[in-house]
């Protein structure tokens, strides 16, 4: 719809202007900087660093009636720059004009409401929003189309040339990075840091496949982030990973989308998502805390966050229930499923302490849990959901089994609606699908295939046929005929097929 059509009150509104002051503000001494430069850490303490808008409170003085408005009215234009998460302009990159947003087809995921057999199971109403069905099939595109759209800000407006954009990644923050960097060639050239044999084929393909440099170490994900860190220090390059604010900016998209989702009914909702470098939690918290403060929702929902029993640092650190006895404790990692929440030194703990903090103390209530679970549970669910017309990937297993935990220790009540992040496609890691269908899980997975979830091709060859046709060979006349009705017979045989 062109913008003359749109009611009288919403023109004004409906496309956003480039306004605000975005400043970093660090986590461990609250200095500001400026953000014309690239900045990861706190230059006078080393601290991470959050993105804030100091003219924020401007967005107060529009009624969330009216917030509510734009942002249903928007869904309407056909203006690339406003398709994705930057629909929500004013309250992710107020300052970067639409001409420098890099739209390539994220955001606006799918919410799927599970059937009665699988809400049976999990004893909850549950929606999966599918993050896996963005471009490069997880969720990471939100902050990459954040993080390089400020790049290319910085570029158009001469504050930076010949960027070099480097991440480390547990697979998809790379594949992301890759994608969205290729897009602003030649002005962009990424590189990856992936630990060697710890990302799934497909994963690899990915940065290989939009021609990224990619770099194999040995080691986890922890030690990739050290190299690359050491890389953000001694050289010229921009970092993608987490450390990088912007990207949690973009990633806070998730949060208006669900409140968009469900018309900005938050009451008795819970989010709940997996727990990896603390990122995606960090961002939805922070999303749902700034539609809360203007207005445009009027409930907070609760936010249950989940780690497998094999890389749950966060959890350890939540499990204390007196915040002055808390400690951080790094973890030693072991193999999971849930392969890119492997890690065991988050980058954004201090910014998960800190919004909960603020998240419980706003609602009045404890409204953030976390749970762990285990690798058995997370695959036993992924693979139950895909038989119920998901697209879960191990991550998307890992929340729902995380909504059972919830479910067990009373952090959700029966009529509680809960939203469960499937943060990848189930194709980028149908690796572990394998195993379990094979049952060749290595033993430190401690994970045993359940029968009935177990599937495997039958190869139909039937004994009687001579001649079979094989690729550059077909076979004709009278023996494909036998072909075609032998092989039948067998499959209806095996289906127990009644003839008509
Ligand atoms: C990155 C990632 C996570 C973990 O997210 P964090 O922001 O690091 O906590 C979970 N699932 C998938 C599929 C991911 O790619
Ligand atoms: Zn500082």
């Amino acid at each position: 719809m062109k913008t003359e059509n749109f009611p009288k009150e919403i023109q004004p509104y409906i496309i956003p202007e480039q306004k605000g002051q975005m400043i970093y503000r660090c986590l461990g001494c609250g200095h500001e900087h400026g953000i014309e430069k690239l900045l990861y850490t706190c230059p006078d303490c080393g601290q991470v660093l959050l993105i804030y808008d100091n003219q924020s409170d401007r967005l107060k003085e529009t009624p969330g009636e009216v917030w509510r408005q734009i942002f249903d009215y928007r869904k309407m234009l056909k203006i690339p720059a406003l398709k994705g998460i930057y629909l929500y302009h004013e309250f992710i990159g107020p300052v970067i004009p639409l001409e420098s947003v890099v739209w390539l087809g994220e955001g606006h995921t799918p919410v799927v409401e599970a059937n009665a057999f699988m809400q049976e199971k999990a004893g909850a109403k549950f929606y999966f929003k599918n993050d896996g069905q963005n471009p490069s099939a997880s969720f990471k595109d939100r902050g990459m189309a954040s993080a390089l759209s400020y790049i290319n800000f910085l570029i158009q407006t001469g504050k930076i040339s010949d960027v070099l954009a480097i991440c480390a990644s547990t697979g998809d923050t790379s594949a992301a990075a890759a994608l969205y960097a290729s897009y602003l060639k030649p002005n962009i050239k990424s590189a990856v840091i992936l630990p060697h044999k710890k990302v799934t084929p497909q994963q690899l393909s990915q940065p290989l496949g939009s021609g990224a440099s990619v770099f194999e170490i040995p080691g986890v994900f922890d030690d990739c982030m050290k190299v690359v860190e050491n890389l953000a220090e001694n050289y010229n390059v921009a970092l993608l990973n987490s450390k990088n604010a912007w990207r949690i900016l973009g990633q806070e998209s998730y949060s208006y989308e669900i409140a968009q989702d469900f018309e900005y009914d938050m009451a008795d909702k819970v989010i709940i998502l997996p727990i990896g470098n603390a990122g995606n939690i960090t961002a939805v918290m922070s999303g749902f805390l700034k539609f809360y403060e203007t207005g445009i929702i009027t409930t907070l929902p609760k936010i249950i966050g989940v780690q497998s029993e094999h890389a749950n640092p966060v959890y350890l650190y939540y499990r204390e229930p007196d915040a002055k006895n808390r400690k951080f404790t790094p973890v030693t990692v072991r193999p999971s499923v849930a392969q890119a929440a492997m890690i065991g030194n988050p980058v954004s703990m201090p910014r998960v302490i800190l919004m909960t903090d603020i998240y419980n103390q706003k609602a009045g209530m404890q409204k953030v849990f976390f749970v762990e679970v285990a690798e058995q549970d997370i695959m036993d669910w992924e693979l139950l959901a895909n038989h119920n017309g998901h697209i879960a990937c191990t991550h998307g297993g890992e929340s729902l089994a995380g909504l059972v935990a919830a479910r067990k220790h009373g952090f959700i009540g029966k009529n509680d609606i809960a939203v469960l992040d499937s943060t990848a496609h189930a194709l980028k890691f149908a690796g572990f699908q394998e195993m379990y269908f094979e049952d060749k899980f290595p033993d430190e997975f401690e994970i045993s295939p359940k029968s009935e979830l177990m599937n495997a091709p039958t190869i139909v060859r039937p004994r009687d046929l001579e001649k079979v046709p094989g690729p550059g060979v077909p076979i004709r006349g009278e023996d494909f005929e036998r072909f075609v009705r032998r092989t039948g017979e067998e499959i209806a045989r095996m289906l127990d097929l009644e003839k008509v």
